[in-house]
């Protein structure tokens, strides 16, 4: 395959933009370097490259482009709104109907705000949940993340009674010291913190289905457990479904476990590609965003009706009946055929799998926290990832994303996907 044109923009790129990339997880660092494939064009489940190279996508571009690319409905709500402008900086209908989809969808939202980003939405959970609580301490989970805010790029201290330490420069370290980070999935870890610090804790902020190292499922009673202790505290519950929300149903993950947060943020998805997050929650504690009330939280972009109309536009392709149970069936064949072609080649790995998302790890050991999912060989993994981007499959550049399917996915790009597999695994056996 020929990347002539890709390695010429990112030498370009290179020059003028950080590391050529405008996100780091964009940039091949994490799969042994190279220039990154530059995208032309997308339709459907393939992308094309400068090259002329076409490639079937699990990227997703990390999540939200679960219908694909230049869905016609979804194309079609955005052209609306390019017609009839994007930006008002007042309120619209647009906005009214788009809370009322996601209140109807997830019943624990009594109120919403949208944002331009996941980010956002989550750093304001953060506040908000600080704000109602009168605390400032939060308790997060090792491997998770929610997002490039001071509060969430804190690294875990040597134990769980121990406070952060920055995982970024620039994070100041009386920041990192209100953090805790506890392993996920484990009851012990978090009872700990919390006899230590639980009347200091604002808030639990929790994955409720992991997306971030692989996907991964939260045990049986273990997010129960969180969410009592949290309660029996004061500690507010937030969920982060930036990833999840209208990713495995047509509702949050938090419906699917039959849990109830105070507070939840969301994106990706609800955007229909385009720039958005949302966060919602309990009447009483949203209304302590301004103008309501004293926590503060605005922005130019947000809500705009763009955003909006894309959000709404593929929700209402989501809604569709079978959607879900489709993505699921690929799902499930592209999980059979993966294990199987590792298995004929005697390379080990270990899926996770949740209807159309799932997670190669390269180690024979179960994945259920973070320690667990390092332990998958990133050496190999990067191998694997640009064995299959020469046979026209686009993974995500490390080890730790998921691979997500669209509905655009056919199950003839599934058996595609598992014949370069098995070749990429062949090759992997070699040495
Ligand atoms: N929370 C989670 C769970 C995420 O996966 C991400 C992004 N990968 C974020 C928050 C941040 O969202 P954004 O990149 O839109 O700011």
């Amino acid at each position: 395959m020929n990347h002539t044109k890709s390695e010429e923009i990112y030498n370009e790129a290179l020059e003028h933009i950080v590391g050529g990339v405008n996100s780091p997880s964009r940039s091949y660092k994490a799969v042994g370097g190279g220039a990154p494939v530059v995208m032309e064009r997308g339709k459907g489940a393939y992308f094309y490259d400068v090259d002329g190279n076409r490639y079937i996508d699990y990227l997703a571009a990390y999540g939200p482009i679960i219908t694909g690319f230049g869905h016609p409905h979804i194309a079609q709500a955005i052209s609306h709104a390019a017609e009839t402008g994007v930006l008002f900086g007042t309120p619209t209908q647009h906005e009214v109907n788009f809370a009322k989809m996601l209140k109807e969808a997830i019943p624990s939202l009594d109120k919403v705000r949208f944002t331009n980003s996941g980010t956002e939405a989550v750093m304001t959970t953060v506040r908000v949940a600080r704000a109602y609580t009168g605390r400032t301490k939060i308790i997060k989970f090792a491997g998770c993340y929610h997002g490039h805010f001071d509060q969430v790029l804190v690294a875990a201290g040597s134990g769980p009674a121990t406070l952060g330490s920055p995982d970024s420069a620039g994070v100041p370290v009386a920041v990192a010291t209100e953090v805790i980070t506890v392993p996920f999935n484990n009851k012990e870890e978090f009872q700990l913190a919390m006899e230590k610090w639980g009347d200091e804790i604002a808030a639990i902020l929790i994955e409720p289905i992991v997306g971030n190292f692989g996907m991964v499922m939260p045990n049986p009673g273990f997010l129960e457990y969180v969410h009592d202790i949290a309660k029996e505290k004061g500690a507010i519950t937030i969920h982060d479904e930036v990833i999840t929300a209208f990713r495995f149903h047509y509702g949050a993950a938090q419906d699917l476990l039959g849990l109830k947060p105070d507070l939840t943020a969301m994106g990706k998805i609800i955007g229909g590609g385009l720039p958005i997050g949302a966060y919602g929650g309990k009447k009483e504690i949203m209304d302590t965003v301004a103008p309501l009330g004293p926590a503060y939280q605005a922005g130019t972009m947000a809500g705009n009706p763009a955003s909006m109309l894309a959000g709404i536009a593929c929700l209402e392709v989501l809604k569709q009946p079978g959607i879900y149970e489709e993505l699921d069936r690929l799902g499930g064949i592209l999980e059979n055929g993966l294990l199987e072609a590792a298995k004929k080649h005697g390379v080990t790995i270990t899926i996770n799998r949740i209807k159309g998302a799932l997670s190669v790890y390269f180690t024979n050991e179960k994945v259920e926290n973070y320690e667990q999912a390092e332990k998958s060989d990133g050496e190999m993994f990067g191998r694997f990832f640009k064995l299959m981007l020469e046979k026209g499959i686009n993974l995500a550049p490390s080890k730790y994303e998921a691979w997500f399917l669209t509905t655009e996915h056919k199950e003839e790009d599934i058996i595609e996907t598992i014949a370069a597999a098995e070749y990429a695994f062949s090759q992997l056996a070699l040495n």
